[in-house]
């Protein structure tokens, strides 16, 4: 059945209200739409632990920065409705812009440190506009559970932080990565590599791979572990490397010996696509 779509705040309100007088629980998945596999297990994860399921599509301009792909990030709204459906969305929140921020808006949501490191160094302002989105889109759905995926690591990272800090009443699913066969992380953004782009991306997963199965032999050098993956990446064509880091889970910071919980992560561009892919690794 197709979800009811609401452009309006008073629609998802009125929505999310009803569900609740029916005594239903409320799961929510927030994304920026061109939904794929990977949207699909977090919806599936939200339909199978709650009552009610939203999705949100809106594309968030505020964490952009000014030379990144908010114009040519790709909006197959119909498509998206048709996922939605099969995956059996009760609701699909789809604002315009003008919605979310009217004229005047002025607050931001600042997650200090955690927002700086990895993408937020390449990416200044990202993290801001990314908390400020998902605890408006929180307080607009009231949702009992949130689903994130792990492909977005220091984004789930910093959404805990927050929900820790400003005391948000709502529970944080983490679902694991969606790969192609061939180990490539879904993302929206796959549709814009070309046949050779797309052959070589599979360098990602490859060498995150290549890196844990180091671990387990026993090495714990992370600046070690660093060049190997920076040389993977230098070494495939039409590959550039934005970062290559190894650090605590917790705190986002390099950690050198190994030790705990570790995420690897990678951040590669390909022409003007840029892609990213993690691993957290517990080092035993
Ligand atoms: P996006 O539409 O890219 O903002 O992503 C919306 C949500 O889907 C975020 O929580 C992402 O982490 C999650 N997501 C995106 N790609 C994947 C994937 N390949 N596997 C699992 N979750 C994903």
């Amino acid at each position: 059945m197709n979800p009811v779509v609401a452009h309006a705040i008073t629609t998802l309100r009125q929505g999310v209200h009803d569900a609740r007088q029916r005594g239903l629980t409320v799961g929510f998945v927030p994304t920026m739409g061109a939904l794929h596999e990977g949207h699909a297990s977090l919806i599936r994860a939200a339909r199978k632990e709650t009552g009610f399921v939203v999705v949100s599509i809106f594309v968030n301009p505020i964490q952009f920065g000014p030379h990144e792909d908010l114009a040519r990030y790709p909006r197959p709204f119909d498509k998206d409705v048709a996922l939605c459906a099969e995956e059996g969305t009760d609701l699909l929140f789809a604002p315009q812009v003008e919605t979310l921020y009217p004229q005047g808006f002025c607050t931001a949501v600042e997650v200090s440190g955690l927002q700086d490191v990895l993408e937020g160094s390449s990416r200044p302002g990202h993290f801001r506009g990314v908390a400020t989105v998902v605890l408006k889109l929180f307080n607009l759905v009231s949702p009992d559970r949130a689903y994130f995926g792990q492909k977005d690591a220091q984004q789930v990272r910093i959404i805990q932080q927050m929900m820790r800090d400003l005391d948000v009443p709502v529970q944080v699913r983490v679902c694991p990565i969606v790969r192609e066969a061939d180990g490539l992380a879904l993302s929206s953004r796959n549709v814009f590599l070309d046949e050779a782009q797309r052959k070589h991306a599979t360098v990602l997963y490859r060498s995150l791979v290549e890196v844990r199965a180091a671990i387990e032999r026993g090495e714990r050098s992370a600046s070690v572990l660093q060049r190997v993956l920076t040389e993977r990446i230098k070494a495939t064509p039409g590959a550039s490397l934005d970062y290559a880091a190894l650090v605590d889970a917790d705190s986002l910071q390099p950690i050198d010996p190994l030790r705990g919980q570790v995420l690897i992560a990678l951040a590669v561009k390909f022409g003007a696509t840029r892609l990213i892919d993690n691993l957290l690794i517990q080092v035993p």
